[in-house]
């Protein structure tokens, strides 16, 4: 868990971590705890907790299946690479297979190359046939699984979630010191982002 942070209402959220994602608790003026996501930080759970709650009961709401369910449902639909032509398995695994080559060839010099520049230390780089995300880090073992579908897209955009997941060691949340980071050491990152969002290749 991290320091309580001031939001922009003056609340003050309490950070945790719970899987690949960070969850935000904030004790509200509500009646019901509510759970949202946002969109463009998919790996955020917001939950808004009542003031007579703990933040541990907030945690707590995570553990039902139900709320699982729709946490996994949304992740996936939002960090959907874009569709790829229907590919025949045959197809599909030459696909892989060669996307999975040119990350194994990309991956370690990047790491190399950034590692010190953020001064940060990966453990271990896994290459995983995910569709639900680009890139994770692990911030306890500190290490980073990248999506095999990456390799599709340039090379700076394989870069940028590379830098992504290594400026996590350093900021565990999306904040605004994370993409304040992202700015400094890779200021080309949104229009990477972005071509992840829409395909360009
Ligand atoms: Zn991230």
């Amino acid at each position: 868990m991290s320091e309580g942070h001031k939001t922009a209402s003056g609340l003050r959220w309490k950070e945790f971590h719970w899987q690949d994602c960070i969850v935000r608790i904030t004790k509200k003026k509500v009646k019901n705890a509510n759970l949202r996501i946002r969109p463009e930080e998919p790996q955020v759970i917001r939950i808004s907790i009542p003031h007579a709650m703990t933040y541990d009961a907030g945690m707590k709401l995570l553990e039902q299946p139900r709320i699982r369910r729709w946490i996994e449902n949304y992740q996936k639909k939002v960090n959907e690479p874009p569709a790829q032509p229907r590919m025949q398995n045959a197809d599909r695994m030459e696909h892989v297979a060669y996307y999975r080559k040119r990350l194994r060839e990309l991956l370690p010099g990047l790491i190399r190359k950034w590692e010190p520049v953020l001064g940060v230390r990966c453990n271990k780089v896994s290459i995983r046939d995910t569709r639900s995300q680009w890139g994770s880090c692990s911030i306890q073992t500190r290490n980073i699984s990248i999506s095999v579908w990456l390799g599709a897209f340039p090379e700076e955009c394989v870069e940028y979630v590379v830098v992504h997941e290594l400026t996590h060691l350093l900021e565990s949340g999306h904040n605004e010191r994370f993409y304040g980071l992202l700015d400094q050491y890779y200021p080309n990152w949104r229009s990477c982002r972005e071509q992840l969002k829409h395909g360009v290749t």
